[in-house]
């Protein structure tokens, strides 16, 4: 079997399928998504989505938070493009059906978040991710000329002699085959990797997939060091992650220490949070902190909150009479594929929007709520710039695995002992030493992880493996060559910016 279309998405998140509603409109569109077409990091995006609604509000302002929370490295044209489409992209999910809080009829309900100077945050109770996703599947289900792919899993990108991507090779996860994708346009909208570090809020689909193929097919690879932690994860070891979302510190929440002592402002961005309650946890020894909704009205907690309120009382917390513990985990990928202002990577006939791109858009760290944000106005963007230039070329024969098979167990254990040291190595707080440490490991991991690709018959697990030890190669290296501290990326070893010498992304050139 083989796919054919005009316009070939890999990734069924926000970026992926809004892109898919507007390609539509001037061509066929195949969708191949690894799971379920809901499963990916949009479907929990919890906050919602940051736009500049309300008269109070101004572009200048959304920009300027934007741009302070980048730490210096947004480009700000992108972050003034963006910002502006903003109310335009929310206007057209409404559109379609997507249905957010309102305070009235017609008037939309707006959230403060950590970072914001407004309150402009669009969303549908906590699940907006839901909300979005739900809308968008929709939609795109009740286009004829769009097909949605689940279970299909992108494996690598085919690349022509000429340089231009034709399309990917995917595996049909259920039956096992490895069929060609062939499309003259492809948009890479695989989302982010936060499975590469053992403690994440992402879901088991982000693995860097489309970091690692479009790397491995010569697209430049800006920013890797920059990941963004985010302070708040429910602490229930043992259970599935969750996260506790940062509107709740907008509504109120207070950060807490064992001794039930508050010891950061719990608004301030990210990166300052998630340091803070790690040294709070160093010097305590305690293994987690807390997140106080109790002085919040009772009632307006479980009526803002209540998908955060059932998870926490289904592991034991009621969280308008408990502080809930929470601890730090890897949130959000700042870097990814270098993209133009309209999604164009390096590489003819290839296209980035969401997570995976890095766009200028974020810098050296989110503003919350401004993913959505991005993954919906650069699916827009680079939409309305691919063209079909070029006829379905023909498909470079893929190249056949070998035929043995490895053991699922040894694999675990090898994506287990790659997490580790990247939690352990190139966590929150890195150092010269464990980066230098966590570069030679992860260069050791993917080589050993590349011989046995080779030899064994394609596997699922295997292939995604593999991709999370490149992106682990990409990130401590990335991290290593920045000297100082910065955004998502902390130094003790250089613990200050470095305007002077590193007030710029850190670009990997495609080879
Ligand atoms: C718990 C949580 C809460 C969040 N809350 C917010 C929020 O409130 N506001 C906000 O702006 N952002 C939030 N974020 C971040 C935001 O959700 C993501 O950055 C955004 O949804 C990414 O969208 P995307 O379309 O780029 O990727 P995703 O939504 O992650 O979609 C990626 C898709 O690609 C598929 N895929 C991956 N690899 C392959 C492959 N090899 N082959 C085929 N398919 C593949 C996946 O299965 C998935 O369908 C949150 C994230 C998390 C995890």
């Amino acid at each position: 079997m083989k796919i054919e279309a005009d316009y070939l998405i890999i990734g069924s998140g926000v970026a992926g399928l809004f892109f898919a509603l507007k390609a539509a409109r001037h061509g066929s569109v195949a969708i191949v998504t690894k799971r379920e077409r809901r499963e990916s990091n949009t479907q929990y995006a919890q906050g919602g989505i940051a736009a500049v609604i309300d008269a109070s509000d101004s572009v200048a302002s959304h920009v300027e938070d934007t741009l302070a929370a980048g730490d210096g490295l947004c480009d700000r044209a992108i972050a003034e493009a963006v910002v502006a489409e903003g109310p335009e992209v929310v206007r057209e999910l409404l559109a379609i059906g997507a249905q957010f809080n309102e305070v009235s009829p017609g008037v939309l309900s707006l959230m403060r978040e950590g970072g914001h100077s407004h309150a402009r945050v669009v969303h549908a109770d906590d699940m907006t991710g839901r909300e979005v996703t739900r809308t968008l599947v929709r939609a795109v289900e009740a286009l004829p000329n769009v097909t949605l792919y689940d279970h299909h899993l992108a494996v690598d990108l085919i690349v022509d002699v000429e340089g231009r991507c034709r399309g990917a090779r995917v595996l049909d996860v259920q039956d096992g085959q490895l069929i060609e994708a062939l499309a003259p346009v492809t948009l890479l909208a695989t989302g982010g990797c936060g499975q590469v570090f053992l403690h994440t809020t992402n879901p088991r689909v982000a693995s860097g997939d489309g970091v690692a193929m479009a790397w491995r097919a010569g697209a430049n690879v800006g920013n890797m060091e920059f990941t963004q932690f985010h302070p708040t994860m429910l602490y229930d070891p043992g259970g599935p992650s969750f996260l506790v979302s940062e509107a709740l510190r907008g509504f109120g929440a207070v950060l807490v220490n064992d001794r039930a002592e508050v010891f950061i402002d719990s608004l301030k961005t990210r990166d300052k949070v998630s340091r803070a309650i790690v040294s709070q946890m160093q010097e305590s020894g305690a293994e987690c902190v807390y997140l106080d909704t109790t002085v919040k009205d009772a009632d307006e907690t479980r009526r803002r909150f209540p998908n955060i309120y059932q998870h926490c009382l289904g592991a034991g917390i009621d969280m308008t009479k408990q502080p809930i513990p929470v601890v730090p985990a890897a949130h959000y990928m700042c870097g990814g594929v270098c993209t133009d202002e309209h999604g164009q990577t390096n590489i003819a006939g290839l296209y980035a929007a969401g997570e995976v791109a890095m766009s200028g858009f974020q810098g050296a760290n989110r503003l919350a709520s401004n993913s959505l944000l991005e993954g919906l106005v650069f699916a827009r963007r680079a939409a309305g710039h691919a063209r079909i230039e070029a006829p379905v070329g023909k498909g470079v024969k893929p190249t056949a695995g070998g035929k043995g098979v490895v053991e699922a167990a040894q694999l675990a254990e090898r994506r287990q002992a790659l997490r580790e040291m990247m939690w352990n190595e190139v966590g929150i707080v890195r150092s010269d030493q464990s980066l230098q440490l966590a570069s030679a490991e992860a260069g050791r991991m993917a080589k050993e992880i590349e011989i046995l690709y080779d030899g064994m018959a394609l596997d699922a697990e295997l292939v995604q493996l593999r991709n999370l030890a490149t992106v682990a190669e990409l990130i401590a290296g990335s991290a290593r060559m920045r000297l100082e501290s910065r955004g998502g990326h902390y130094n003790s070893d250089h613990p200050e910016r470095d305007d002077a010498n590193w007030q710029r992304p850190t670009l990997l050139v495609g080879h």
